[in-house]
């Protein structure tokens, strides 16, 4: 069975989007292109205005990311937040998902949402926060992709998911090596749905925010 994976570093999986730092090779694949925050500099318009003519050339840019925040690498806050907006907007105007990286920086993303009133699709990958905090988002188009911490039962990651509503799940692998059939069982036995609903759930997820479909 072949299974979506929302969000990998690993390259050449058909039904997987592969988060691509290079913005002048566009891969023959789905893929998600951003400024992580980490590798931010002063130049980072010009680079998302590369990011928006790959947008253009290619229809396989399923999403916008992975970019966000982290107050433990990357630059000083003001600029992570500017480039946090100037990406916002261009998943706005695409319509399709941004793909947040969130270090330390859950009140900038807080901040954010209670300042625009019309934000994009935001999946928060490798959740692993407590449920309390994820209740705050609930309100706000911000939806939960899970990964490596579900093989872990005690995590928070394991105990969200079991509250999260369902129309707010993902699932990936992003940079842990683990096959994504690994983190669809370990979402299989907390949600006590089977493989085979798990795999419709995140199509039907992600269809539902995204102008630019899966199947
Ligand atoms: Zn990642």
């Amino acid at each position: 069975m072949n299974l979506w994976d929302i969000h990998t570093h690993r390259r050449g999986t058909e039904k997987a989007i592969f988060n691509s730092l290079d913005f002048s090779d566009i891969p023959d694949q789905h893929f998600s292109a951003g400024l992580h925050p980490w590798f931010l500099d002063e130049n980072w318009e010009g680079k998302l205005h590369q990011i928006r003519s790959v947008s253009q050339q290619s229809p396989a840019l399923l999403a916008i990311g992975e970019c966000g925040f982290d107050r433990l690498r990357g630059p000083n806050n003001s600029l992570q937040k500017a480039a946090f907006r100037g990406q916002a907007d261009l998943a706005k105007e695409l319509e399709i998902p941004l793909i947040l990286h969130c270090v330390r920086g859950f009140d900038l993303l807080l901040e954010y949402l209670k300042a625009e009133k019309n934000p994009p699709a935001i999946i928060w990958h490798g959740w692993n926060l407590k449920p309390e905090l994820a209740t705050q988002l609930l309100q706000y188009p911000v939806f939960f992709s899970f990964g490596k911490h579900l093989q872990k039962k005690e995590s928070n990651a394991a105990g969200w998911l079991n509250l999260c509503p369902r129309d707010r799940i993902f699932l990936e692998t992003d940079d842990s090596g683990l096959e994504i059939s690994s983190v669809y069982q370990a979402a299989s036995l907390i949600l006590r749905l089977s493989v085979e609903e798990l795999e419709q759930l995140v199509i039907s997820n992600w269809n539902r925010i995204s102008k630019r479909k899966i199947e």
